[in-house]
């Protein structure tokens, strides 16, 4: 089967040579395990994180392994209870590989009648769960408030500013284009977009937030949450869910700003990790099915055909290349 294999540790932004495609014999499945074909894989943001040889709430990947990530794959034979081939199954993280060979305990079934299976992998999985828990229990909005998103466009952000709308808050986006603008107000129902390669930031969200900023939901950092961060309100909420702009940075390219304005304004930040909330992930689905399920909830995906396609789908969300979730398809 084919793996695509880690080859080397990146310094600043990565490029194709840090990623090698194989071919590697897979061990015959034991008792209790499965063999999987893969179908979608996911590839995100936080996967940069594992490529530096740096503690963290995830093991850094290791030079000489397979990749791993979240991936939905059909299930070829069982050696397990509860498993036939066939079943449809997600893994949070398994190897990249087209075919593997893993534990039972590593993934679960899902149910491809409710949703489209690559929808596991966003909306309805990782990225949705994370919207939906950053937004409500750290954004904690209420009906009127003004919710501001950066990386507004993508898996996240997109779900984010949808679930404050259908709880009747004003949602402007920060993305990197105008077309994801447009993406934005047409596809989404966003209030506002702003496209941050565009001068004049400041003007921009001031006109976008007439009443301020109440919720700041940052997936970006830098220089676009400098912008944002001055026209918080008193008593504004900050959840911190990523600050993509300086996963390559080799070192921190902006120094401490805001904190004066937390103080005199009481603004609440908090960052949180999607992984520890794995006890609220049923409660999360059953809020986003519905809304979904009735179009309330529109998920965007830009899909890549091909396993192969795996290293450059995951290096194009530093430059942007998607609207929505990024998905490999086998
Ligand atoms: P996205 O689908 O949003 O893809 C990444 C997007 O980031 C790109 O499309 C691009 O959009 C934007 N981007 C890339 N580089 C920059 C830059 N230098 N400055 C500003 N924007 C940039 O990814 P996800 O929705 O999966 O993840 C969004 C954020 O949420 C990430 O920071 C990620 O690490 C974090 N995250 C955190 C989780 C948690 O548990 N806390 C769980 C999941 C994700 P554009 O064209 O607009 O620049």
């Amino acid at each position: 089967v084919k793996q695509i294999t880690f080859a080397a540790r990146p310094s600043g932004l990565p490029d194709a040579s840090i990623f090698r495609i194989e071919e590697v014999a897979l061990p015959d499945a034991k008792e209790g395990e499965l063999r999987l074909r893969g179908l979608f894989y996911s590839v995100d943001p936080y996967m940069r994180g594992r490529m530096n040889d740096a503690k963290s709430y995830v093991p850094p990947f290791q030079v000489g392994q397979a990749l791993e990530g979240g991936v939905v794959a059909e299930v070829i034979s069982s050696r397990a209870t509860g498993f036939e081939p066939g079943d449809v199954v997600l893994g949070p993280y398994l190897p990249w590989r087209t075919e593997m060979t893993v534990p039972a305990t590593a993934v679960q079934k899902i149910d491809a009648s409710i949703a489209p299976p690559s929808y596991y992998l966003g909306v309805l999985g990782m990225t949705g769960l994370t919207a939906y828990i950053g937004l409500m229990d750290i954004g904690k909005p209420k009906p009127g408030e003004t919710v501001v998103v950066s990386g507004a466009a993508g898996a996240v952000g997109s779900v984010v500013g949808q679930i404050a709308k259908h709880l009747g808050c004003r949602a402007v986006g920060i993305a990197g284009s105008d077309e994801k603008g447009k993406l934005l107000t047409e596809t989404f129902g966003f209030d506002a977009a702003i496209n941050y390669n565009e001068p004049g930031l400041d003007d921009r969200l001031s006109t976008a937030c007439p009443n301020g900023v109440d919720i700041y939901f940052d997936n970006v950092g830098g220089e676009v949450s400098d912008a944002v961060m001055k026209q918080l309100n008193f008593f504004a909420r900050v959840p911190l869910c990523g600050q993509i702009s300086m996963y390559n940075a080799t070192k921190p390219p902006t120094g401490p700003r805001w904190q004066g304005l937390m103080v005199t304004r009481s603004i609440l930040m908090q960052g949180f990790i999607i992984r520890n909330y794995a006890a609220r992930f049923r409660e999360g689905i059953e809020f986003l099915a519905p809304l979904v399920k009735a179009g309330k909830i529109k998920s965007e995906e830009t899909v890549a055909e091909g396993f192969e396609k795996l290293p450059e789908a995951l290096l194009g969300l530093f430059s942007g290349k998607n609207k929505g979730k990024m998905i490999v398809k086998a």
